[in-house]
């Protein structure tokens, strides 16, 4: 028998092993396609520690009109999908009511705090602190009136300590040269720090839990299913496994798990897209936010990488690259300098839950099955947080959080 099983390879199963391996446990990750060769790889970077708004802010609820009118804007969805998407979207909608969304909020920021505390101590045990960049991010506006609109959020963040800077003239030419000047304003956020490469830090902390004895195996789990003291896991290949703890990580598809465990979860996806340019597309001093365009430019060590956007599509269709097409296109003319050739396109699927917040506790089903997955937007950012909260859960220790806000069983 396994001692510790956990299903799926992204940065929050990495980071899982790592932790349970550094504690003596012995951990085997399975995964269908690798370590960290999914969403994972590709995402835009950043340790966004200090984004803790939940997304259904009433803010944003008010932009749903006008984004969902332009088919390749920064949220879409198919209509084919909408009939499915529509319990998931009245339940995102009751996010936004005050006092869940200020719930959501506090418990997002308690989790961003142990965030950013959990990367800084992982990263020092790993070796992997040379792959952090501390620059800040800048989120730029193009009018009075959409500057005006982010103020809330601000003063909302603001009660959590987070730091920031509005910025105009010549101090956000200074932090971003090259701008188009449609930008008026922007604010400056000097804790907002991203890494050299997502899929490069996911595979240097695989290696470290590797060197602490964790192990792999390449194969899809087609069904878990829990006992009174331990899992089983049925595999593609028609072997099974025992083990005595068994860890969901499997991303946006972490609920077709749950399911098989009498768990019904809201678990979405929220697809996005990017472009990854060469290093020499333009010198980006430090990560872009559009959020009015709801994209992103990263400086990578491995490439300056365009994108975000949302498609509700679920995770069956194919990807419609479109989508970062037309961010690219936005982003030449927001840094009219950029080149854009040479370019690789990808998709990846954000698991998302109504709430914005992830999914982190034991499933009633069974006292030998933890969940740890539907971090959004947030899993490179949460993920070492993550890896703490589930060791100890599985070591029987006190949590460093009130999880009763993430817990499997709050929808
Ligand atoms: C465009 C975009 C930009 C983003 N930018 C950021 C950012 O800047 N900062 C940030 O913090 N987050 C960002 N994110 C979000 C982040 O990428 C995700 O939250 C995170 O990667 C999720 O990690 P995960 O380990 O839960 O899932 P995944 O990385 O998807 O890993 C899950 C793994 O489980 C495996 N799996 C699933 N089912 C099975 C099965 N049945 N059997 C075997 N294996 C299975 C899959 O193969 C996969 O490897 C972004 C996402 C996107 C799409």
């Amino acid at each position: 028998m396994l001692d510790i099983a956990i299903v799926g390879g992204g940065i929050i199963g990495i980071c899982a092993a790592a932790y349970l391996a550094e504690a003596g446990r012995n951990v085997t990750i399975f995964d269908r396609t690798g370590i960290c060769e999914e969403t994972s790889s590709g995402n835009a970077a950043a340790f966004a520690f200090s984004d803790v708004l939940p997304l259904a802010h009433k803010g944003m609820i008010r932009q749903l009109p006008k984004w969902l009118a332009d088919p390749l804007g920064p949220l879409s969805i198919p209509p084919a999908y909408l009939p499915k998407l529509l319990p998931w979207l009245f339940r995102f909608w009751r996010a936004g009511r005050t006092d869940r969304y200020e719930a959501g909020l506090a418990a997002q920021a308690g989790m961003m705090r142990l965030a950013e505390a959990e990367w800084a101590g992982l990263m020092a045990r790993s070796g992997t602190g040379n792959m952090l960049h501390e620059d800040g991010s800048l989120e730029l506006y193009e009018s009075k009136a959409e500057f005006k609109a982010s103020l809330p959020g601000w003063a909302a963040r603001q009660r959590f300590g987070i730091g920031f800077r509005h910025v105009e003239g010549g101090d956000l030419a200074a932090l971003q040269p090259g701008l188009s000047p449609r930008f008026i304003k922007g604010t400056f956020v000097p804790g907002w720090k991203t890494v050299a490469d997502p899929k490069l830090l996911g595979k240097a902390v695989w290696a470290y839990a590797q060197s602490k004895g964790a192990r792999f195996e390449k194969v899809r789990v087609e069904h878990v299913e829990a006992m009174q003291d331990g899992a089983t896991l049925m595999l593609a290949d028609g072997t099974t496994r025992q083990a005595k703890q068994l860890v969901i990580a499997a991303g946006a598809w972490s609920h077709l798990l749950a399911r098989n465990l009498g768990d019904r979860i809201p678990l979405e996806t929220e697809r996005g897209y990017n472009t990854t340019l060469p290093k020499t597309a333009f010198d980006v001093k430090r990560q872009l936010i559009f959020s009015g365009h709801g994209f992103v430019i990263t400086p990578l060590d491995t490439g300056v990488r365009v994108g975000g956007a949302v498609e509700l599509g679920g995770i069956e269709r194919p990807p419609n690259y479109a989508r970062s097409k037309a961010l690219l296109e936005k982003a030449q003319l927001f840094l009219p300098g950029l080149n854009p050739s040479g370019g690789r396109e990808w998709m990846g699927f954000r698991p998302s839950l109504p709430d914005s917040l992830p999914v982190i506790g034991r499933t009633q089903k069974g006292r030998s099955v933890v969940y740890a997955f539907g971090h959004g937007h947030l899993g490179l950012t949460q993920a070492a947080a993550t890896g703490r909260l589930i060791r100890e859960l599985i070591l029987g220790q006190n949590p460093s959080l009130d999880l009763s806000a993430f817990s499997p069983n709050r929808f």
